[in-house]
């Protein structure tokens, strides 16, 4: 078939998408971006748009797809947020003035790591984009920036577990790489659904080079340039308003891994996937953005710094002494727009003049809270005081050159506001002046020739006019008056003071459009030249939001101040769980003591299913993240040191990451703890071994509380349903038992959710499946299986068990001797019964003759 030749805008459209394969081109036509072939086809299956065919009369039509201008952030929006990429063509010069083809280039790419969050429910979240290099030496590189609000980190990671925990940190959705990653790492990215983008040229434009001034460390700067040129690279523009890199160390915060920030629901509800029923949903009473997203990182780094700990503490208790000014402050700061992403958009060159307002009535803000923070102690607020910084000078650039209301456009004029400039003062004066003008000169005119009907008139051809009836020709003087149309009944004239006053107007309406859009844009990039001062005070606004919050938080949920101690002994009286007593109300929730002397290593929570052991657990890990993110803690009073890690391993989420199996993923995350926890560290295991037969489960138990025990020294929780483990307590020194409290009445077990001294008596595990609905039958049958299993008297830690020596407790030695029991397992067969059960089994059947077998049967019916 004969291929039609490309027209001269097919081949400029193949030019520019043959340098982006992997992106949706928008190719911008007239008042349309228009989308071609693979990208038509597929563009309007995601984006619900008609798909229709240029040249639909030529042997190859071409599939097309297009989107209004004006709609196009939307479409955009989609296919990112759908983990594409979306590269935007504009026209590079005026259609009219073109000479050929109109010159089209990609203005910007658009990426999920380099979309701005733009909609309201995005405010409060920030979007990463992570660069990674795997240096030679084995550690990673790593460098991250949110483009909207200009941060810009970097960090040396010494493996892929703790790259993952970073990755997962950032909510990454797309990381940039100059070079291959290992294969391992390469996997689970592709599992966790980040997309990977290279960056081979990584040399960074010496005008931005101050962003690395700080940063020392080769494998950082070779993440950082990634980062930097790929920005570069796809924004196609100057980034003013990135900060300078600032190097963190994941050993400056608080350890968590992905499984146990996951597993506390601290910013993420573990099955709605909300913030909902989060710490962070519990803890969020900021007014602005920026507090929204500085108190998510705070949660997602605790810290490990006792002064700044205490720091806050004392902000907290100042602003609940003093409610008053916490009240001012927040009226204050609810008028505080997000001036980070304000400060992005003017560096972007995409504000508008409604953003220079609201940076505007965000800055008018400051000095009243100045005033506010002055009633504070100055020995607590100073610090944050002498940071605040009302960038007058902005506000009132702002004032005297912005009008009161502002058009969506900046280029249709209306934005700057009167007398700031005397010649746009001067055309808008021509233009509103104009007409009453024309009026007097026609008043003027009619009384200097004596004709009333004269008339001045307007037309595109000839424009303004002097209009006179034939019957009053001859009272004009011809050489003040240029005849310039006849009509039939009339002439019109023109003057050169009208034509003077004409060209005036006109150009007036042209000029001052485009003289506001020039006075707007210096205004704009009088703004750019004060971004780090802007920023600045936003880390600072932040900073205030984040901790009125807290104390409001405080206050509202009775939180106490925490003392942090220098031994490891930890005491909290009528601790709670912040979020399920929000949720259960203040009066329902059963308050519990924590307590655990400086030596004090285990504490092994018995209880049966339901009563509370695992919600004891977390309630003890968030009050640990909230002490150590500077918040009050939900006790009436708590001392605990400072930890550096905590590991969980709580509920039976499998992870999908690895794929692996829900009981190996157990003992990995076991093994992690084991292998990393320090004498510093908390460890939760709830009820760590169910995953696999309970001798085995039992065993591995033991084992790893033992270990732990004798090896780890870290404070440990342990939850179990295994009663037997409570024997452990005569053995080891450092191990106490409590229980949770739940009585039996009727048959029905009654929860007092009140964690008490000692172990628990018995499991209760049946009385829950009651609970539980499951049918009276079944029930009747377990409790008859319980009471034969506890005939037998199965235990590990007494002498003559079935099982050797618990230290000599092998797992796979267990498995191999088959002494797995599980519920449904029948108990031991008398030995006549056995002793038939393994005849038949031994019979061999190849030797023996059907007559004979006959026989066996008939015997062994006999016996039985
Ligand atoms: P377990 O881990 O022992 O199976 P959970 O900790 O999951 O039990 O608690 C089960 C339910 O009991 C929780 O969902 C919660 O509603 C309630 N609960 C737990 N602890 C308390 C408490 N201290 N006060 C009131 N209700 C509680």
């Amino acid at each position: 078939m004969a291929k039609t030749k490309e027209t001269p805008m097919m081949q400029q459209y193949n030019q520019i998408k043959q340098n982006y394969p992997d992106a949706f081109l928008f190719y911008r036509l007239g008042d349309f971006y228009e989308l071609f072939n693979d990208d038509a086809i597929l563009g309007s299956q995601l984006l619900e748009l008609t798909l229709t065919q240029r040249n639909k009369n030529a042997d190859n039509p071409i599939p097309m797809a297009g989107v209004p201008h004006h709609a196009a952030q939307n479409y955009i929006d989609i296919l990112v947020d759908k983990g594409y990429k979306v590269a935007v063509v504009e026209q590079m010069e005026n259609p009219a003035e073109a000479e050929g083809m109109v010159r089209r280039d990609v203005v910007q790419l658009i990426t999920p790591g380099t979309r701005m969050n733009t909609s309201a429910d995005e405010a409060k979240e920030n979007n990463y984009l992570v660069a990674l290099y795997h240096a030679p030496a084995g550690s990673f590189g790593l460098a991250y920036s949110d483009l909207s609000t200009g941060e810009l980190k970097t960090s040396t990671v010494a493996n892929v577990n703790t790259v993952l925990n970073e990755l997962s940190r950032l909510e990454t959705k797309e990381i940039v790489i100059p070079a291959p990653l290992p294969a391992d790492l390469q996997a689970n990215l592709t599992t966790l659904g980040i997309m990977v983008s290279h960056q081979t040229t990584t040399t960074v434009n010496a005008e931005i080079s101050y962003l690395r001034q700080e940063i020392t460390a080769v494998e950082q700067l070779t993440a950082l340039d990634t980062l930097l040129s790929y920005l570069f690279a796809t924004q196609k523009r100057s980034l003013d308003h990135l900060q300078i890199a600032k190097a963190y160390a994941v050993s400056q915060y608080l350890k968590l891994d992905r499984n146990s920030r996951a597993n506390l629901e601290l910013t993420v509800n573990l099955r709605t996937q909300k913030r909902s029923g989060t710490l962070l949903w519990l803890l969020d009473r900021t007014m602005t953005a920026m507090g929204g997203r500085a108190l998510k990182q705070w949660l997602e780094l605790p810290l490990l710094d006792r002064a700044t700990l205490e720091q806050r503490y004392d902000k907290i208790g100042e602003l609940n002494t003093e409610f008053f000014g916490r009240d001012a402050l927040q009226e204050a700061l609810k008028q505080v727009y997000d001036l980070e992403r304000l400060v992005g958009r003017v560096a972007y060159g995409t504000a508008n003049g409604r953003d220079l307002l609201q940076l505007r009535n965000s800055l008018r803000q400051i000095p009243d809270i100045m005033v506010t923070l002055g009633n504070f102690d100055p020995a607590i607020f100073g610090d944050l005081l002498s940071k605040l910084d009302p960038v007058t000078d902005i506000e009132k650039l702002i004032s005297q050159a912005i009008a009161e209301e502002p058009p969506i456009s900046v280029t249709d004029g209306s934005v700057i506001r009167d007398s700031y400039n005397s010649q746009l003062d001067t055309y808008r004066d021509v233009m509103k002046n104009g007409k009453q003008w024309l009026a007097e000169m026609e008043a003027k005119e009619r009384t200097a020739t004596g004709i009333s009907s004269l008339k001045i008139g307007f037309n595109k051809v000839f424009g303004y006019y002097i209009e006179v009836t034939k019957a009053n020709i001859d009272r004009l003087d011809p050489t003040r008056y240029t005849r310039k149309q006849t009509l039939t009944n009339a002439e019109r004239f023109i003057t050169p003071e009208l034509k003077r006053r004409e060209e005036q107007i006109l150009e007036a309406e042209a000029k001052s459009s485009e003289l506001e859009y020039q006075l707007f844009t210096q205004v704009r990039d009088r703004i750019k030249q004060n971004i780090a001062r802007l920023q600045k005070l936003a880390a600072t606004l932040a900073e205030l939001d984040v901790l009125q919050s807290l104390a409001t938080v405080a206050e509202e949920q009775q939180f106490v101040r925490p003392t942090l101690v220098e031994d490891h002994q930890l005491a909290i009286t009528d601790g709670r769980h912040p979020v399920v007593e929000k949720v259960l109300g203040h009066q329902s929730y059963v308050a519990n003591d924590v307590d655990m002397a400086a030596d004090d290593t285990v504490m092994l929570i018995t209880g049966p299913n339901m009563s509370g052991k695992s919600t004891y657990m977390r309630q003890l890990a968030l009050t640990v993240v909230m002490a150590q993110i500077g918040s009050y803690v939900p006790a009436t009073a708590a001392s605990l040191p400072i930890f550096d890690q905590i590991f969980t391993r709580i509920g039976a989420a499998d992870d999908l990451i690895s794929g692996n199996s829900t009981f190996m993923v157990e003992m990995a995350e076991a093994n992690t703890a084991l292998q990393q926890a320090t004498a510093n560290s908390l460890i939760l295991f709830d009820e760590l071994g169910r995953g696999t037969a309970t001798y085995d489960g039992m065993a591995l138990a033991q084992a790893i509380i033992e270990y732990v025990h004798d090896n780890v020294h870290a404070k440990t929780l342990f939850s179990t349903h295994y009663h037997e483990l409570t024997a452990l307590e005569s053995e080891l020194e450092q191990l106490k038992n409590v229980h949770v409290g739940a009585t039996e009445e009727n048959g029905n077990l009654v929860f007092s959710h009140r964690v008490l001294p000692g172990p628990a008596d018995q499991s209760y595990g049946i009385n829950v499946a009651k609970l539980a609905g499951l049918p009276n039958p079944l029930i009747k049958r377990a409790a008859t299986i319980l009471a034969k299993l506890e005939a037998q008297d199965v235990t590990l830690s007494e002498q003559g068990s079935s099982l050797a020596e618990p230290a000599a407790v092998v797992p796979n030695q267990t498995t191999e001797a088959g002494g797995q029991l599980d519920l449904f397992a029948i108990p031991e067969l008398d030995p006549k019964t056995q002793a038939i059960l393994d005849a038949i089994k031994n019979l061999n059947l190849a030797t023996t003759t059907p007559l004979d077998t006959m026989l066996k049967v008939q015997t062994w019916q006999s016996d039985l």
